[in-house]
């Protein structure tokens, strides 16, 4: 894999290798077009969670009830999500 060599999504985990796989076509976003809007900034949770879902459906043929597990549990795992996460509250 190479994702030691360009940078990922900051909420799904996307390899972005191109400008316009960044939110807003921004490399300096740290999330990617699916995530971010054209500003470049995070998207609602839901909104993400909705595009990620559309993902699975659509690369892995899955029912949209599997997709939206599967989109939650990765969205659980991404740094832009783990302090909103309900399961494990982080106390600095
Ligand atoms: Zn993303």
């Amino acid at each position: 894999m190479s994702e030691l060599h360009c940078p990922s999504c900051g909420s799904c985990g996307f390899p972005m290798r191109e400008p316009a796989d960044f939110a807003g076509g921004d490399p300096d976003s740290g999330f990617c077009a699916t995530c971010g809007d054209d500003h470049g900034q995070l998207r609602p949770y839901d909104a993400v969670l909705e595009a990620n879902a559309a993902y699975y459906v659509r690369e892995q043929g899955v029912n949209a009830e599997a997709a939206r597990e599967l989109a939650r549990a990765l969205l659980a795992s991404m740094p832009a999500w783990k302090s909103a996460a309900p399961s494990h509250p982080r106390n600095p």
